[in-house]
């Protein structure tokens, strides 16, 4: 008798008879979606203890994949360049109405 996947839907043949996900990767997205709270802190432990490992990777991948990222990167920016700079000029904006506030002390911390 066939099923339908909670997660993807996909038909697929329990072989247990409380079967409810075709393969262990729905299963597991489908738990971490219900117990949000327990896989992050399981994700920010394991980052926790493999941060040296993690920075060590990047840094060796970034160095074999120099020319290409690169060409992304660039790629990236200059198709997107008009939302970059505008998202930045409000960005400057913003932290201009911040820090002026704070001179005239209006939010941000009191002056003493
Ligand atoms: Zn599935």
């Amino acid at each position: 008798m066939s099923r339908r996947c909670l997660h993807c839907g996909t038909p697929f043949e329990p072989t247990k008879g409380n079967q409810r996900y075709c393969k262990k990767k729905c299963y597991a997205v489908a738990y971490c979606a219900a117990n949000w709270e327990r896989c992050a802190a399981r994700r920010a432990a394991n980052r926790a203890a493999n941060r040296a490992r993690e920075v060590k990777y990047q840094a060796a991948y970034y160095a074999a994949n120099r020319p290409r990222i690169t060409k992304l990167k660039t790629a990236h920016y200059t198709a997107n360049r008009a939302a970059i700079l505008k998202q930045k000029a409000a960005y400057r904006a913003a932290k201009r109405k911040r820090l002026k506030d704070l001179k005239t002390g209006k939010g941000g911390r009191t002056k003493r």
